[in-house]
């Protein structure tokens, strides 16, 4: 009989995209492909396809903490990732709860706005995003758009200007322990999709060539869901940071192939 090499589990707390372009449906088909145990705990329910999102239902929060509790209790995640909460009492809910049961690996994408525009997150749920999850979290990874938000300054426009962002953002998460900014740099226009990975010391440039295609919902969703995936797997962070990286660029290059509705399609994995 062989021995029982446990699988590395990832857990995602985050909204549902019926669509399943973005969301926990897709943070679960990007951990199951990149060979982790993918669990879901829903913290938002949203109406939504290719066009856009029609309609935003909040989870009881109470029942946010009961779906964690439950899960941790029996099958405690290795590597968690959060996605969108929605509501303030939900990110307090969360921090709670993640404080509790203390994963060894957090990574948050501070979801905002989807890319149709739509409001993702309550504007009052931004302060409880900095002082009750961030002290949470080993890794945060915004775009530029939401950095600029966390730092209350506008978005910037430069390669350059970005390390000034990333090292910012690095000082406001927790000064224990090994805690890294992920900086996605796809808004910023060239040829390249430049990200930034920073640990207070390090601060390593991962560069992948651009991808000329509109179906790219839930590019965010899908690189937290790998980084979840491969951080307990990977030799160290920038190892499952260049995994993710690859995993997300491969995923919309063959994104077009789907043909999945007639908006922003989702992407390949
Ligand atoms: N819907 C849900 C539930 C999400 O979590 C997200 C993003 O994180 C989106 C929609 C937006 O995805 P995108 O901005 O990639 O279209």
């Amino acid at each position: 009989m062989s021995a029982v090499r446990p699988i590395p589990k990832a857990l995602t707390i985050a909204g549902v995209d019926p669509s399943g372009g973005a969301g926990v449906l897709a943070d679960v088909k990007a951990m199951s492909a990149l060979g982790a145990y993918a669990c879901g705990v829903i913290a938002a329910l949203t109406a939504q396809n290719t066009q856009g999102v029609t309609g935003v239902q909040p989870v009881d929060p109470a029942f946010v903490a009961q779906q964690i509790d439950t899960l941790f209790a029996d099958v405690p995640a290795d590597a968690v990732k959060i996605g969108m909460l929605g509501s303030r009492p939900v990110t307090e809910v969360v921090g709670e709860r993640l404080a509790h049961w203390k994963p060894p690996h957090v990574v948050l994408d501070p979801v905002m706005i989807a890319k149709s525009g739509d409001a993702l997150l309550a504007r009052d749920a931004i302060g409880a995003l900095r002082e009750a999850l961030m002290p949470q979290v080993t890794m945060i990874t915004p775009n530029l758009p939401e950095a600029g938000v966390l730092l209350e300054q506008r978005p910037v426009e430069t390669v350059k200007e970005m390390r000034r962002v990333a090292e910012r953002l690095r000082e406001q998460l927790a000064h224990t322990g090994q805690r890294w900014v992920f900086l996605k740099g796809g808004h910023l226009p060239g040829d390249m999709a430049i990200d930034l990975l920073h640990d207070g010391d390090r601060m390593i440039e991962l560069a992948a060539p651009r991808i000329d295609t509109r179906n790219t919902h839930g590019t965010g969703c899908t690189l937290s869901a790998a980084l979840a995936a491969l951080l307990p797997q990977a030799q160290d962070v920038p190892e499952a940071a260049r995994r993710a990286k690859h995993y997300l660029t491969e995923a919309i290059r063959h994104a077009d192939r789907l043909g999945v509705g007639s908006g922003n399609g989702p992407v390949h994995h």
